[in-house]
């Protein structure tokens, strides 16, 4: 008997020793794919709208923050481009906004830091990431939108739109905005916004982790179809 539990503790110790080398092995087999993905040679400016007192739109039901959810998003998106071998860079990775210590005139302070970040990145793409509001709840869909008079804009977010119209059940067309950060660089821009906070139907959808990793994705698709074809 005693043999016999000694056997079985032996056993089980080279189990647990097994499992532990598989586990470590397992560990290093993934930290050492992380680095050594291929770079693509591109370099993408992701840029998640509002921050810090400018929340932007409010959920209707739930009162989530618009610049929350564009954050969420935004950081998905990093993760999909990084793991294809893009490189990134955000012009914010927390929930502040970009305006520092400044009391004033806030959101022009922040605006013009995210056109240094921009200018500074010499990209080929950025994307500014938003959500959408109406008055009234029956708007529903992503959409993109490109600088105006921009031809090259026009066909990127063509090509972006196609991709969350499949991807995401959007029905919208892809549009130009008088949007500041579609304009504060020669940098091909484009802006997305994700659904509307203002539609309760689409706003349940938008308030979840797991369809904010959807739309990233969709948008990360976008994006590698766009440089990439
Ligand atoms: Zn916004």
């Amino acid at each position: 008997m005693f043999i016999l539990l000694k056997r079985r503790n032996i056993l089980i110790g080279l189990l647990v020793v097994a499992l532990t080398v598989g586990v470590c092995f397992a560990v290093t087999a993934t930290a050492t794919s992380a680095y050594s993905v291929p770079k693509i040679g591109k370099t993408i400016v992701i840029d998640a709208g509002h921050g810090g007192a400018d929340g932007g739109v409010v959920g209707v039901t739930t009162s989530v923050k618009e610049s929350d959810i564009n954050l969420s998003v935004a950081r998905s998106l990093k993760h999909f481009l990084k793991t294809k071998g893009y490189d990134v860079i955000m012009t914010r990775t927390t929930t502040d906004g970009l305006y520092g210590m400044t009391t004033k005139n806030k959101k022009l302070k922040d605006m013009q830091e995210r056109k240094k970040i921009i200018e500074k990145a010499n990209a080929d793409l950025v994307v500014s990431v938003h959500c959408n509001s109406y008055p009234r709840a029956d708007q529903t869909g992503a959409q993109v939108f490109y600088a105006p008079g921009s031809e090259d804009g026009k066909q990127k977010a063509e090509a972006m739109q196609s991709v969350l119209c499949n991807s995401l059940g959007s029905r919208r067309n892809a549009m130009s905005g008088d949007y500041f950060i579609l304009q504060c660089s020669k940098t091909p821009s484009l802006l997305v916004e994700c659904g509307f906070l203002t539609t309760p139907s689409e706003e349940k959808q938008l308030v979840t982790a797991s369809y904010q990793e959807k739309v990233a994705y969709a948008i990360f698709t976008g994006i590698h179809t766009i440089l990439e074809g």
